[in-house]
């Protein structure tokens, strides 16, 4: 009878065992009517027949249904992990045993009805079972169950050892088995002694039926381990489902099945590359953007062999597993023909009992990488050249600290009258052309430039190796050669543009600021001539810590008016007598003592302080010429120095009159005397200037004759009254031949200009004989006088006079 016994066990046992490996919804309605049925056939079973398994044991057919029901139920939910099945059961038994009931009593009403068919004579007492009893087991097998799946939920919480905790299900589920073979009977039939002997005297059938049902269940576990333990750690089952309609329990239903529907939508359809793989990298599925992304069709991703982390490489490397064992792990990586990457992976309990353990997600990010790239670039280069900004020179310059190396700075000449002269395109193509052939260099001279870069609107920095002083001045040959090349702009006009080069190196260990220090050989050759270079030497920062105080001091003394202005007599040559004085600006500092014309002056030039000085000057000459007329002293010609840049930037011509209208003083008795730097290259925009000058009556001379580009075609073209032969051409005389012949030539063609004559630096009385023997017509020098303050020249004046 064991056979027999042992042989039902096992077909009750192998349809759930059966049902735990089919998908989610079949498996579920094979469940349900798995277990109706076992209930079912339970109701009469247990009336039918009992199998006495061995001499002491026997097992009644409702028992092997009942437990049947109990391990079909628990595996249910171990396999479902949800409560909400539960619900369904718990409805399914109220059912069942409505049914039951009903048609038990029907059956048995029927078969003892008079005239009714029975072929097979069977006994109505077979299906006259008790209403009551029907709904007694209906009420505890639910009571159990719960019972049960709440002491599986408890023992849960512990996370004992998935063995423990499987043991001990075991344990609890023969137990709950045992204990119904005890309350049925008892609540049935009432608590007599008889009852109770025989409860306990059938006991070992209960316990047998229990542990048999026990076995499949410990298959489960074994076979469908994963599942097991993923029942394990799923979240408490909501009780509360229990209490909830059927109503609400379809529409959680479907709502999980929408949620389950769009996401599958989201991971068909979104543009991320999406996969799920195993804990070896196998490819277990994949969205169709993945497989666009890496170029590979959906079958070959799922069939490979190797990790799909191998598809990917990071930084440098490829991605191992092991680098994602920190999950969830996120970064840049690349992939297929040079791409670049966001993958992120995180590791998932998955909510099927499928092993599914990550979630990889991948990004093509080279749009953000181009953007990232042209952002970098644009804050780094100059948009006009696309030559690298100052930024990049002052990382390269930190990154070559400690070591030797050169720096040059290469301003361009004169770039400012391209830009009012021409407009700015005209300038900007300047600007491109010269930084393309700078850039030249780079393939030209590769070991000897390190890097170029466009440090301001006409400056260009060029970083070069540890080179040999020739090869230095070789290198900025070369640059200065090129770049003085012609640069034909738009409109059929050519422009030459030359550049001044300030160097600076620093030896081996050094920490020097080779920058300012360039800057500084820069201004120094700017100083000499434009178009040539300066090699920074350490005079230079003294000289401009001398510039900066000068500037600054200067800028107060003009504030509180205290320039002075001297004048220096300028004679007859032919009369001796005084007929003119030129103004000269004076300044003495209480730190500084007497400073220098030639030093203030181009620093008030370079500093903007000139409009100030220059007005003051000519204010203070003019009203002090006006005075002596006024006092019947004299009528002086009076000299008044004008700086270029007081041409090129100031309202001069206003200045001017407004002066004059001030002081009162005669026009035509002012001459201004301009150097050659204040129109050569600038005709166009100096010469109207000139000639407006020349309508109000002003007398119009040039200083310093010879020094400078002494150019004869200007000298024509302008407006000149008067030509001051610098005092470099009267040192010589008259022992110098060369100084002798060029100063006669100078006068003569001065002559021949119809211009008059001022010599100046007239120190001796050869000198004078000299020039005077030329017909040069006024001579000012210390042979005469040295520049005096106005009460000395006044004192001299009426001295003169009454000599006379
Ligand atoms: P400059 O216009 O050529 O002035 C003549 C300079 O030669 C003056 O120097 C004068 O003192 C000096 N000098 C005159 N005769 C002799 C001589 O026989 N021997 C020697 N060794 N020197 C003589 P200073 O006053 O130092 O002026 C230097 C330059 O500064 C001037 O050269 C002029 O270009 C500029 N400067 C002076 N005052 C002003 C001013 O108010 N405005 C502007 N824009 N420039 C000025
Ligand atoms: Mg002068
Ligand atoms: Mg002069």
């Amino acid at each position: 009878m064991l056979e027999l016994f042992l042989l039902q066990i096992a077909l009750f046992s192998i349809f759930p065992l059966y049902f735990t490996v089919l998908d989610g919804p079949l498996r579920r309605v094979s469940y349900y009517i798995y277990i109706a049925l076992v209930l079912l056939i339970g109701g009469f079973f247990g009336n039918v027949y009992s199998l006495p398994v061995t001499a002491d044991i026997t097992v009644s057919g409702g028992n092997i249904c009942y437990g049947a029901f109990m391990m079909s139920s628990v595996l249910f939910v171990l396999v479902e992990r949800d409560l909400f099945i539960l619900r369904h059961l718990v409805r399914l038994v109220l059912l069942v045993d409505l049914f039951n009931a009903l048609f038990s009593n029907l059956a048995a009403h029927s078969l003892s009805h008079q005239g009714i068919t029975n072929p097979h004579n069977t006994s109505p007492a077979l299906f006259d079972i008790s209403t009551p009893f029907i709904i007694l087991g209906g009420v505890l097998i639910i009571l159990e169950l719960l019972t049960l799946l709440y002491s599986f939920e408890k023992l849960k919480k512990y996370h004992f050892n998935p063995v423990v905790t499987g043991f001990c299900y075991i344990l609890l589920f023969i137990t709950v088995l045992c204990i119904d073979g005890i309350i049925f009977p008892l609540l049935a039939f009432g608590f007599s002694q008889e009852i109770i002997n025989i409860v306990f005297g059938s006991l070992d059938g209960k316990i047998l039926t229990a542990s048999a049902y026990a076995f499949p269940l410990i298959l489960f576990t074994l076979i469908r381990r994963k599942s097991f333990i993923s029942y394990l750690s799923t979240d408490d089952f909501r009780w509360t489902l229990l209490l909830k309609t059927s109503t609400q329990l379809t529409e959680e239903m479907s709502e999980q099945e929408t949620y389950r529907e769009q996401a599958d939508t989201v991971f068909k359809h979104t543009d991320e590359g999406l996969a799920i793989v195993d804990n070896q990298g196998k490819v277990l599925r994949a969205n169709h953007a993945l497989c666009e992304l890496l170029a590979l069709p959906i079958s070959t991703l799922l069939t490979r062999t190797d990790s799909i982390f191998s598809l990917f490489t990071y930084p440098q490397r490829s991605l191992e597993l092991q680098v994602l064992r920190t999950l969830p792990w996120r970064g840049e990586i690349t992939f297929g023909d040079k791409h670049h990457g966001l993958l992120s992976v995180t590791k998932v309990e998955s909510e099927s009992s499928k092993p599914v353990t990550f979630v990889l997600s991948l990004v093509n990010i080279d749009e953000q990488k181009r953007i990232q790239a042209k952002l970098n670039h644009l804050a780094r280069h100059d948009q006009l050249t696309q030559l690298p900004n100052r930024r990049v020179l002052d990382d390269v310059i930190e990154s070559l600290q400690g070591k030797a190396f050169g720096l040059l700075v290469v301003d361009l000449d004169h770039f400012k009258d391209v830009n009012d002269s021409y407009g700015h395109a005209a300038g900007d193509t300047v600007l491109r052309t010269q930084a393309d052939r700078l850039r030249l260099l780079n393939d030209e001279f590769p070991d000897d430039v390190l890097g170029l870069s466009r440090t301001g609107g006409d400056e260009f920095a060029i970083l070069i190796a540890n080179l040999p002083l020739l090869k230095v001045t070789q290198l900025i040959n070369a640059i200065q050669h090129r770049l003085a090349q012609v640069i034909p702009l738009n409109n059929q006009v050519e422009v030459y543009i030359s550049a001044t080069i300030g160097a600076s190196f620093q030896a081996q260990g050094e920490n020097r600021d080779l920058l300012q220090e360039a800057d500084a050989g820069l201004y120094e050759a700017k100083r000499n001539r434009r178009g040539s270079y300066g090699l920074y030497e350490e005079r230079l920062t003294l000289e401009s810590q001398r510039k900066l105080t000068v500037g600054n001091k200067l800028k107060q003394t003009l504030q509180e008016s205290k320039v002075q202005v001297y004048y220096q007599p300028q004679y007859c040559a032919k009369t001796e007598r005084l007929v003119g004085v030129e103004a000269l600006a004076r300044w003495h500092d209480d730190e500084l003592g007497w400073v220098s014309p030639a030093e203030f002056i181009p620093i008030a030039e370079e500093t903007g302080l000139i409009e100030p000085l220059g007005e003051f000057v000519l204010k203070r000459a003019c009203e002090d010429g006006a005075k002596w007329i006024a006092q019947g002293l004299c009528e002086l010609k009076m000299s008044v120095n004008v700086s270029a840049y007081q041409l090129r930037f100031g309202q001069f011509i206003t200045t001017l009159n407004n002066v004059l209208k001030q002081t009162e003083f005669p026009v035509r008795l002012l001459e201004l005397e301009l150097t050659e730097s204040a129109y050569i290259e600038r005709e166009n925009e100096v010469l109207p200037l000139l000639h407006q000058l020349k309508q109000l009556g002003v007398r119009l001379a040039i200083d310093d004759f010879g020094t400078g580009y002494s150019s004869l075609s200007y000298l024509s073209k302008m407006p000149w009254d008067t030509l001051k032969i610098d005092r470099s051409f009267i040192i010589g005389l008259p022992d110098d031949q060369e100084q002798c012949k060029l100063t006669a030539t100078i006068i003569k063609m001065a002559h021949d200009l119809n211009l008059d004559i001022v010599v100046e630096g007239v120190e001796t009385r050869e000198q004078l004989a000299f020039v005077a023997q030329r017909n040069s017509q006024l001579i000012q020098g210390y042979y005469y006088s040295p520049p005096l303050a106005a009460e000395a020249l006044i004192a001299r004046i009426r001295k003169e006079q009454t000599s006379q």
